[in-house]
């Protein structure tokens, strides 16, 4: 385990145009820490780990990990990978297919010249640990792709690396394996924590894994914290966007009244003394109700008229797609997730063309201003 500390990290790209794939990056991962780089497609996320892993050389910055030194830009310092002491599992499990299980999980002990190790029974205690004890003498060939990713997991873990680097590795299985391999290495961090750095565009696997998520955009970090902190108190819309509040209403109160996406927004208090008449709200579709009436609103809850364009079926819940009842309104859409059932286990139905009401209470919401910024209000 190894405290990383990674300074003004920079990686460019050539080409046309040239990118800037990680912009002056400051992050420290603290001694046994899960931290989890969440961001949209193209974001930076394996970029900076390709920079952490040696494979990609940045232009400057610098790059520790506990007391080792391994890139520095201005003292010319730049460890290849080998010389790095981290383990690593990837999307694509990448064993090897010629060797079996027992030999793909040997490998890096045998690479590092790690013989103690390897002679006093490391691989079948790290196979034990992911539950592959039984597969040791199978080849990659003969495993499901749940195990294949278990026997990955244990080659990454095996040398008891100073960091772990997880590129998506979870992406390739369906989604139950993928449900049970994620728990299974939540189980394994909090038995015997290492530290790691975990790369997803998954919100889900985000929040479950990480010790700390930090959330990505044009190879920067915009916000970084406890997941529950990240999720519940997005410091802008972005992070609000990415982290599942989709509904976005831009408020505007005019001549005693409120207006969201040109339709009248009823139900919902004046502005309080000197505060903002004009701010974006966020909501979680989960967060918002579809009612048949203004009158059906409950104390404390705003509404606004939509249109329901769509309606799927989830099971639990149905994804209902509205859009806001004026005539322009063709992408302007809002999405409720409502339980399938009421508390009274009756069903609930909604169909597709009906007018309704989406019902929200504000204080479920998040509130920006014009530029996007967190608004405590
Ligand atoms: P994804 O989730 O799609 O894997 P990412 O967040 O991991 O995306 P990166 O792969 O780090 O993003 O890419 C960051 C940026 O750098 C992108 O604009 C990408 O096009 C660019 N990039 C990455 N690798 C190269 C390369 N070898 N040559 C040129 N540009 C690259």
């Amino acid at each position: 385990m190894s405290h990383v500390s990674i300074r003004q990290l920079l990686k460019n790209f050539d080409g046309k145009p040239p990118t800037v794939a990680v912009d002056h990056l400051d992050l420290e991962i603290e001694d046994g820490e899960f931290l989890v780089l969440l961001g949209p497609s193209g974001c930076g996320k394996t970029t900076t780990l390709r920079c952490l892993a040696g494979l990609e050389q940045p232009a400057s910055g610098s790059i520790t990990l506990g007391d080792q030194l391994v890139f520095d830009g201005d003292r010319g310092v730049n460890l290849t990978p080998d010389k790095r002491f981290i383990g690593m599992v990837f999307q694509s499990y990448a064993l090897w297919p010629h060797m079996t299980v027992r030999k793909n999980i040997a490998y890096p002990l045998k690479s590092r010249k790690l013989t103690d190790a390897l002679n006093s029974g490391r691989v079948e205690e790290t196979a034990a640990l992911v539950d592959c004890e039984r597969l040791l003498d199978r080849l990659p060939a003969e495993l499901s792709g749940g195990q294949q990713q278990r026997v990955a997991l244990a080659r990454g873990l095996v040398s008891h690396p100073d960091l772990v680097l997880f590129d998506e590795p979870l992406s390739n299985l369906d989604a139950r394996l993928r449900d049970q391999v994620r728990a299974e290495l939540h189980d394994l961090h909090q038995r015997k924590p290492f530290t790691a750095v975990f790369v997803t565009h998954d919100q889900s696997e985000a929040l479950a894994l990480g010790t700390r998520m930090a959330i990505m955009r044009a190879g920067q970090i915009v916000q970084i914290g406890p997941p529950r902190e990240v999720f519940e108190e997005p410091v802008d819309e972005y992070v609000a966007g990415f982290t599942g509040m989709s509904n976005r209403l831009p408020c505007e109160y005019v001549d005693g009244r409120w207006y969201a996406l040109g339709a009248e927004i009823f139900g919902m208090q004046p502005p309080a003394g000197a505060s903002v008449g004009s701010f974006v709200i966020r909501l979680r579709p989960e967060k918002v109700r579809l009612v048949a009436d203004a009158a059906d609103l409950r104390h404390g809850e705003a509404g606004i008229a939509v249109h329901v364009d769509d309606v799927e079926y989830g099971g639990l819940h149905l994804d209902v797609m509205c859009s806001v009842a004026v005539e322009d309104s063709a992408r302007r859409q809002l999405h409720a997730r409502i339980p399938t059932h009421d508390s009274s286990r009756a069903p609930r139905t909604v169909s597709r063309g009906a007018a309704m009401i989406l019902a929200f209470d504000p204080i479920d919401g998040r509130t920006f201003d014009t530029d996007g910024r967190a608004l405590a209000l």
